[in-house]
């Protein structure tokens, strides 16, 4: 085993550099007094909004000057401090940041309701009167749209009041699946006996020795069949607690409530769930397929993971692979590739593991700082594909930060991994036409069926059961644990077909999920991989104009709501074409693979 280094002992040349947000901690520290004294400067504007047009610009000015100067403090202490999690001082700089940010949170939380209060015909005359508010249009059009889901100020404090006894399941929830529950000890390949946690599990479940898979699935089903009936109770709670704010505030149900907080219509995530349901038969082909190429009499839901190929036959170093990047992702454009040279020559990317670093990957950055990338590359695929899917979050970041001012900067997750998957899927194309061997061809195919398969079926899936869950809750059906098993086995044998047995403890998989707790979140994972295979296609086939829609679509950033930005780039989200578009790739590409 290679042994981690130190983070001074490893190559600056492969790490981030961060002396352009701020030249050292000193001019950090500066900034970060000044900013707490200028605090006043904005609740200075409580009870002034309606004065007039002029102070209800200079306040939003204010507000988000100092925003934006926060928010850049900010990425610079969690940068700091995920590149060593071990370093005393960046844990305290970033106590401090996000103790500034509660406090600007609490001084700027007049603003929402005074601004409501503002008679709807009153503030159209104001923004009618003052070019800098028609400026700040969809800004206050945004922030008023939900004016009839307000309540009384009363109403509002006592749900404000209520508001950590109606999310304290999900923190129960999380201590109870993350720090109490302890899932024992299996034999590992070699018959060591090893722990097993979340994290060794999902390692386990793509282990090539069956018994392995069968002692992890076993071991961890049987501390979720132990607790179930708590487990029904909290994810119950969650049901409970969205349908009853939903109702307080007047909306028809828990799912118009999320979406409209981004203005999508549930249309949206009806077309998901049809479609993806009338394609089903395309992964029970594949599942079949996947239980004939393991020789197996009986495939199980532990057998969904090990890998049907051994080791990728191709692997990059991270310096030939930026030469990958830039050749995969040249149908973009040559601005766009001109930003990702930037990328690699500024130094945006932190690329290894050093001790004490942060696992995993992300882009993070503010509107004044580069759009940096935090990774541990390992030579290989996984690595590669990591570094696209992130530079396409960082391109879009650069985009919507140049072409946006600050306050229309900001685009939601629901575009976010349009940008990052669409890169994922020409790198996939790229590699099919650069390798054509039979073992490479394979390789990739698979990679991208399973990329389908995780991310567009198991997240619809998942979509599919959750608003199943707040409808039942809705009309009364008690949440027990043997109704939600009895109907998520149900579905689990629906979405994967007959080839797999689904008459197992997968039935309680639905005690595990973390992001039943996230609010109608998953299915934007869904939409968000579909809307990148469409652009993808379009763009890799030359279609007129689609190129330039999709780079217009990056420097949006939250111009407009999302599913209008994505109208303007051509795609109509309420529609199942881009669902059907990625469906059918899925399909031919399926037909390559067992042709290979
Ligand atoms: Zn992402």
């Amino acid at each position: 085993m290679v042994e981690i280094k130190q983070r001074e002992a490893m190559d600056p040349a492969y790490q981030w550099d961060l002396s352009s947000v701020f030249e050292s901690d000193e001019t950090f520290e500066l900034s970060l007094e000044s900013l707490k004294e200028q605090l006043p400067e904005v609740t200075a504007f409580k009870g002034r909004l309606s004065e007039s047009p002029e102070v209800l610009a200079d306040a939003i000015d204010t507000l988000e000057n100092y925003s934006r100067q926060l928010h850049t403090l900010y990425v610079y202490t969690s940068l700091k401090r995920d590149q060593d999690q071990g370093n005393d001082t960046y844990q305290r700089y970033e106590a401090q940041a996000s103790q500034l940010l509660s406090e600007y949170a609490a001084a700027t939380s007049f603003f929402q309701p005074e601004l409501l209060a503002i008679d709807p015909e009153e503030l159209e005359d104001f923004i009618r009167r003052s070019e800098r508010l028609q400026f700040y249009r969809h800004y206050l059009e945004d922030a008023t749209r939900q004016r009839k889901h307000v309540l009384s100020p009363a109403q509002e404090k006592l749900l404000a009041q209520a508001r950590e006894v109606l999310s304290a399941h999900s923190d129960t929830f999380s201590l109870l699946n993350n720090a109490d529950l302890s899932f024992g000890t299996i034999k590992d390949e070699a018959g060591q006996e090893v722990p097993l946690t979340h994290g060794s599990y999902s390692k386990y479940m793509e282990s090539t020795d069956r018994r392995v898979r069968r002692d992890a699935f076993e071991g961890l089903y049987a501390q979720y069949e132990q607790f179930k009936n708590t487990f029904a109770s909290l994810v119950s709670t969650q049901m409970k607690s969205g349908n009853f704010r939903a109702k307080a505030r007047h909306y028809d149900s828990a799912r118009q409530a999320a979406l409209d907080s981004h203005n999508i219509s549930e249309d949206v995530y009806d077309t998901l769930v049809d479609t993806v349901n009338e394609a089903l038969p395309l992964l029970h082909e594949y599942v079949a397929l996947r239980k004939d190429m393991l020789g197996l009499d009986t495939l199980e839901m532990y057998d969904m993971y090990t890998p049907l190929l051994g080791d990728p036959p191709i692997s990059f170093t991270y310096d030939e692979a930026k030469d990958v990047v830039l050749k995969a992702l040249a149908p973009l454009g040559s601005d766009y590739t001109a930003i990702l040279t930037r990328a690699f020559d500024e130094k945006w990317i932190d690329v290894y593991e050093n001790k004490g670093k942060r696992s995993g990957a992300y882009s993070s950055g503010s509107y004044d700082t580069k759009p940096y990338i935090l990774m541990n590359w390992q030579d290989g695929l996984n690595s590669l594909y990591t570094l696209v899917h992130e530079l396409g979050h960082s391109v879009h970041s650069e985009l919507s930060n140049t072409h946006q001012a600050y306050v229309y900067s900001n685009y939601p997750i629901f575009l976010a991994e349009i940008a990052s998957t669409t890169n994922e899927n020409l790198l996939t194309q790229y590699l099919l036409d650069t390798y054509q061997d039979k073992e490479t061809q394979a390789y990739v195919l698979n990679h991208f069926l399973d990329g389908v398969k995780g991310t567009v079926f198991r997240q619809t899936q998942f979509a599919e059961f959750e608003h199943f869950m707040y409808t039942q809750e809705a009309a009364g059906e008690p949440l027990t644990a043997q109704f939600l098993s009895k109907h998520y086995q149900e579905l689990n044998a629906k979405y994967y077909g007959s080839s797999v047995n689904s008459d197992s403890q997968i039935a309680l998989e639905w005690a595990r999920i973390p992001h039943f707790y996230y609010n109608y979140y998953v299915y934007q994972y869904a939409t968000g991989f579909s809307a990148a295979t469409y652009f993808a296609q379009g763009i890799l086939k030359g279609e007129a104009g689609m190129l330039e829609s999709y780079v217009n679509f990056l420097k949006s950033g939250s111009k407009d709501y999302p599913i209008a930005i994505m109208q303007e780039a051509g795609l109509d989200m309420t529609q199942t074409d881009y669902i059907q578009a990625t469906l059918n790739a899925f399909n031919e590409r399926l037909q390559a693979f067992k042709a290979l």
